[in-house]
């Protein structure tokens, strides 16, 4: 496994994952190349790869300046415009990442080509699932999101997400809606409050604790199927529940 795994913020409120093993490094999602610089030239490292996601700015818009700077790779959507991609990737494709086997994930939703990447433990989602929430659906259906999550959650528990936004506190309200009588939300909301309170990422996320208070995970539960009924579900469907909550999320 990789010796480390640390995020770059950048932005308001990007991650951008850093896999580390001895002197290299890999980066993910790369939206700006300043941080990542600044971070390789603070530690001695050298860059040796990209992972992309998908391909809104905030993910890629470093990748032209560090391709210039380090001709590294970049592993990315085959179905996407992504600039400098020199690995085009569908999901089900298996990389070596610094001697880590990584697992290709084809998770169709946020946009079309959305990629994830599974390391033994750790998943790089992007913009698929987020702490407490998931991404929007600018390009996919419910269906094909729901369907996207539903394999993230078939994961081990255990397994460590490493999504592309800090938007856990943002999104714990929410989920407090949808589900009022769930003690597991309230408890998270104090304890993410605490963590962001001491300047604190509440990433990585454990799918564990996703699968317990995450609304966007929780569509076999009958407090979330109730919620979504009540906010324009045409049926209890996974699909459906997913797509009436997703729907009641924008306008929250
Ligand atoms: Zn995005
Ligand atoms: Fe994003």
């Amino acid at each position: 496994m990789f010796e480390e795994i640390s995020l770059i913020p950048a932005f308001k409120d990007n991650y951008i994952w850093l896999l580390r093993r001895g002197r290299a490094a890999f980066v993910v999602d790369p939206g700006d190349a300043a941080p990542v610089e600044a971070r390789l030239a603070a530690d001695g490292l050298q860059l040796a790869g990209i992972l992309i996601t998908h391909h809104h700015a905030d993910h890629q818009g470093g990748v032209a300046a560090l391709v210039e700077a380090h001709a590294c790779p970049v592993h990315a959507p085959a179905e996407e415009s992504i600039t400098g991609r020199s690995h085009p990737l569908r999901g089900g494709e298996r990389l070596d990442v610094l001697g880590v086997p990584v697992e290709v994930l084809a998770v169709p939703g946020h946009t079309l080509g959305h990629l994830a990447y599974l390391a033994p433990g750790a998943l790089f989602c992007g913009d698929t699932l987020f702490g407490a929430g998931c991404g929007r659906l600018f390009e996919g259906t419910p269906a094909q999101m729901q369907d996207s999550l539903a394999r993230i959650a078939a994961l081990p528990e255990t397994t460590q997400i490493y999504c592309a936004h800090e938007y856990t506190q943002m999104n714990l309200p929410f989920a407090a809606a949808v589900e009022p009588g769930n003690p597991a939300i309230a408890a998270r909301a104090r304890r993410v409050a605490a963590l962001r309170q001491a300047g604190q990422a509440t990433v990585p996320l454990t799918l564990a604790e996703e699968k317990a208070t995450n609304p966007f995970l929780r569509w076999t539960q009958a407090a979330v199927i109730g919620a979504a009924l009540a906010h324009g579900a045409a049926d209890d469907s996974p699909a459906a529940v997913f797509g009436a909550l997703r729907a009641w999320r924008n306008t929250f």
